[in-house]
């Protein structure tokens, strides 16, 4: 009789500390802004509680996105602070709620831009849930599934998401290298695709940063012949060296000559001011355009629609990131194909943040910068 009430009350203690437990938000650290003024603060803060099918990630690296930049400026809009940023996620998988079948405890997973959406819209009927309008963003949104928790970035300790949206790491992936594929890597995956490249097409790279390298390597790799543009001299041999077939300083106009109406698809990637006529005018007929680079509201460029009309069937189309079931198929194909990014690891302090956001507003990275959170103090 005894040892059956010991059992009860010891079951009652573990449903108790259970609830508890799954009731408890996530405490969690990292690095924020606090105001428009650029600056990143040791910031602790709290995600919401491990829900049933849910997962919790210790963030072991987390990419510095040319996206990250035009947040912490307010280059789209108001934003609000405190923000911590980051959408390029790697990390171990540290606890799962319980009907978690996608992962243990243990394994490698990733988080890229988006934690959760509706579900039920077309674009999530159609695997495309970067454009539900009721998707929440890594950071910088409002979770409608959290009590419109302020969601919060990369650049901490841990994330709690639905495991829907964790995208599995193989064992054997060089996890260092593994987070900017969650957003840099997908976001040309997914346009690359779209249109439909072949091998032996003659395709151009706009602006050759993070996105655009990683797009050079997924073409070179498809056997297209392959275009760089950049604004400077200094990544040219690097272009070479990744298999490009020709590199071209937009700034040298003999390097501009004899390339009109001569690709089959240029992915621009350009996060500042430019000229879209420019590369509209080296699409061959049918030729395509694909814009994934998204300037500063202030000077984002426009394509006035006399151009489009003159210029023979030449197409343009925007590209947002890639669903979710792309994002995972691309990181298999990368890892199996051993496409990674080229990145410089920095460690976890403000100062190292500061840093290399001002070394990719210089044009001075090649090509990623990834904060090694482990070494957050
Ligand atoms: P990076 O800064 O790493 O790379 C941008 C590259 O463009 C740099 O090499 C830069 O040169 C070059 N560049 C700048 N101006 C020009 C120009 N006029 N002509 C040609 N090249 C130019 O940025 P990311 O690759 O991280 O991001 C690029 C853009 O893509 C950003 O606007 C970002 O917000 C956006 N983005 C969009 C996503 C989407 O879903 N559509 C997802 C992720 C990012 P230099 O370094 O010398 O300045």
């Amino acid at each position: 009789m005894k040892i059956k009430h010991l059992f009860t009350i010891i079951m009652s203690l573990t449903f108790i500390a259970t609830a508890f437990s799954q009731n408890k938000t996530v405490p969690a650290k990292g690095f924020a802004v606090l105001a428009n003024d650029g600056k990143f603060k040791p910031f602790e803060f709290e995600r919401h509680a491990l829900g049933d099918d849910e997962i919790k990630i210790d963030i072991l690296y987390a990419g510095i996105c040319h996206s990250d930049l035009h947040h912490v400026k307010s280059d789209w809009g108001k934003e609000e602070f405190p923000m911590v940023p980051g959408h390029e996620i790697a990390g171990r998988v540290s606890e799962v709620g319980k009907n978690v079948t996608k992962f243990k405890v243990g394994d490698l997973a990733g988080v890229g831009c988006l934690v959760n959406s509706c579900g039920h819209c077309d674009f999530c009927k159609a695997n495309l849930e970067q454009y539900c309008k009721e998707n929440v963003l890594t950071y910088h949104d409002h979770d409608q599934f959290h009590n419109n928790e302020t969601t919060q970035g990369g650049y901490s300790n841990n994330i709690v998401l639905t495991e829907k949206f964790a995208i599995k790491i193989p064992a054997n992936a060089d996890l260092k290298k593994v987070a900017p594929l969650l957003c840099a890597g997908i976001t040309v995956y997914s346009p690359i695709h779209y249109a439909g490249v072949k091998k032996g097409d003659k395709v151009g790279v706009a602006g050759y940063g993070g996105l655009g390298h990683m797009a050079v390597q997924y073409l070179v790799k498809m056997g297209a012949d392959v275009t760089v543009f950049d604004i400077t001299e200094e990544k040219r041999a690097d272009a070479l060296r990744m298999g490009a077939t020709k590199y071209v300083n937009v700034n040298n106009p003999e390097d501009l000559k004899g390339l009109d109406n001569t690709l089959s698809l240029i992915i621009s990637t350009i996060p500042a001011s430019y000229d879209p006529n420019m590369y509209l005018k080296m699409l061959n007929i049918n030729g395509q355009l694909a814009i994934v680079g998204l300037p500063p509201f202030a000077i984002m460029p426009t394509i006035p629609i006399d151009k489009l009309i003159w210029q023979g069937n030449r197409k343009v189309f925007g590209s947002q990131i890639g669903g979710i079931k792309e994002t995972q198929e691309m990181l298999d194909y990368s890892i199996k194909n051993n496409i990674y990014p080229e990145v410089e690891i920095i460690s976890a302090t403000s100062q190292s943040i500061e840093e290399a956001y001002q070394k990719v507003l210089d044009g001075k990275v090649k090509f990623r910068f990834v904060i090694d959170m482990t070494t957050m103090k």
